[in-house]
């Protein structure tokens, strides 16, 4: 089975691929859900655990109202249904990392109903995926298995710590799109300021519900991986398991409704256990916490909140500053993008900006590891290099040479070119006389290139390019060396 080779982007051989994700994302408050203990990631094990995270007896669950409101604007964010009402509910089970003995979640009435998201497809195109619900829960402890040999032991800051569980319809159809389909909700969570995006440290990681069908026919049976938090251990995870069950079913065998985890390191997935069917949760409404009610005004005020959304930011790029779609996707996708880009770009060429922080500031910025929001170039100092090369003063070569400076030391780009001698000579008398001296001292190539041989333009701007030590603006050299040989190819 290890052996499966990553099938083609839905398709795993003749069968449809189906995804949908449960994705759960840790709402951007400073406390928990319901209690007052902070949920700051990184604290020493158990230092962020209140009475009340500790389930001891008599001690009452009261609802983070701050956490509801970003609930709702993730809602309307989606275009979703907004509950006018909705219910806490117990899911009982047993765990060592679950004081209470239940989680306390949302069960038949979720606080967000249908919604959708236009995913721009990987192979090109777009398609809405469905929302079906978002319910709020609680993160459960985490157990700790690696510190003794004997013992298990258990960290209970993330107990009660609030989530939103961001539930799919099965309209993903391969592990690429899947992974297109969380980044693209996390530019909207970001956007929408509700849950900080942050993978690698828990904030947002997703479940891959994924089953195989031959087209046209009915849903097949899924297996669930667990826990992904990675837009590419998803993307693998879901094509190893889709493969995978291909290969059961070809073989004339039958998939089991079962819970799995993908190991990044064998690139495989592996049972983890048999599916629980819901009421084994014996769910029941929380006595403890009355039926939430939302009122219009409510509602209205969140709405009138949000923030621009990357969709109609992306739409604003393209009408306003005349960017292409894909360029202006890829800047709208991230407030922090955006915000550097209109700030590099008010007053200036926005093309140019665009083609500027899409490509030098991106690359630079992904090979040193640091997000845009933590740029060693800030926006005014890259706006003042791109004056300069509007300007004629830096060709684009030197202008790349002043950036790299820029983004190692910080500084600004006028005194590095001073520093560097770096300025591009535009002057046409200076540039007349380089050409006069050239061509004068060429007085062969000079003739043969009047007498129609039209390459040997190229030598000459060498020479003068030479001649001045690379700080010539080409444009200008080409254009008086055709005015000084005159005649011939030019
Ligand atoms: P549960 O609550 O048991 O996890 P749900 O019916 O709520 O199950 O579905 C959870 C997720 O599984 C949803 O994202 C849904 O789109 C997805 N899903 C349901 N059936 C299938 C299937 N046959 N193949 C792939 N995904 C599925
Ligand atoms: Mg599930």
């Amino acid at each position: 089975m290890s052996a499966a080779a990553p099938p083609a982007p839905g398709r795993a051989g003749d069968w449809e691929v189906v995804v949908g994700l449960e994705v759960h994302a840790q709402v951007a408050v400073e406390s928990k859900l319901f209690s007052d203990a902070p949920c700051a990631f990184g604290a020493a094990p158990n230092a962020q655990v209140s009475l009340v995270d500790a389930a001891m007896p008599g001690m009452l669950p009261v609802l983070n109202d701050a956490v509801i409101d970003h609930a709702v604007r993730t809602g309307l964010a989606l275009g979703a249904e907004i509950a006018r009402v909705s219910v806490f509910d117990r899911k009982n089970y047993f765990y060592p990392d679950l004081p209470q003995g239940y989680q306390i979640s949302q069960y038949t009435r979720p606080i967000v109903g249908r919604g959708s998201v236009t995913l721009e497809l990987p192979g090109g195109g777009a398609r809405e995926v469905g929302i079906t619900r978002i319910h709020l829960e609680q993160d459960a402890g985490k157990s700790v298995h690696d510190r003794h040999p004997a013992q298990t032991w258990v960290d209970l800051n993330r107990a009660g710590v609030p989530l939103m569980e961001i539930v799919t319809e099965p309209d993903l159809r391969s592990g690429e799109e899947a992974a297109a389909f969380l980044a693209k909700l996390r530019a909207i969570l970001r956007a929408v300021g509700s849950c900080d995006g942050n993978m690698e440290q828990g904030s947002l990681r997703a479940d891959a519900n994924v089953s195989v069908r031959r087209p046209g026919a009915p849903l097949g049976v899924r297996a669930e991986i667990k826990n992904l938090n990675s837009m590419r251990f998803l993307a693998r995870a879901v094509a190893f398991e889709a493969a995978r069950q291909a290969a059961v079913l070809e073989d004339g065998g039958a998939v089991a409704q079962e819970t799995r985890l993908f190991d990044p390191g064998a690139g495989e997935t592996r049972p983890m256990r048999s599916k629980e069917d819901a009421h084994d949760y014996r769910y029941f409404p929380d006595p403890d916490l009355p039926p939430l009610r939302l009122s219009e005004e409510r509602i209205a005020r969140l709405a009138e909140s949000l923030p621009e959304l990357p969709d109609a930011r992306a739409a604003r790029f393209r009408a306003e500053y005349g960017l292409d779609a894909d360029q202006a996707r890829r800047l709208a996708g991230d407030s922090d993008r955006a915000a550097y880009f209109e700030a590099a770009a008010r007053g200036r060429d926005a093309r140019q900006a665009a083609h500027w922080v899409t490509g030098e500031l991106a690359g630079a910025l992904d090979r040193a590891g640091r997000g845009i929001g933590d740029s060693p170039v800030g926006p005014e100092a890259l706006g003042r290099l791109l004056d300069m090369v509007a300007e004629g003063a830096l060709s684009r070569r030197m202008a790349r040479e002043v950036f790299d400076a820029m983004f190692a030391t910080g500084g600004d780009p006028a005194e590095i070119a001073a520093a560097r001698g770096l300025r591009q000579v535009t002057d046409a008398g200076a540039i007349d006389a380089e050409v006069d001296r050239v061509v004068a001292a060429h007085p062969d190539q000079a003739a043969a290139y009047r007498a129609g041989k039209a390459k040997l333009l190229g030598f000459f701007v060498g020479q003068v390019m030479k001649a001045t030590g690379g700080k010539a603006d080409p444009k200008a050299v080409n254009a008086a060396l055709r005015r000084r040989l005159g005649g011939g190819a030019g």
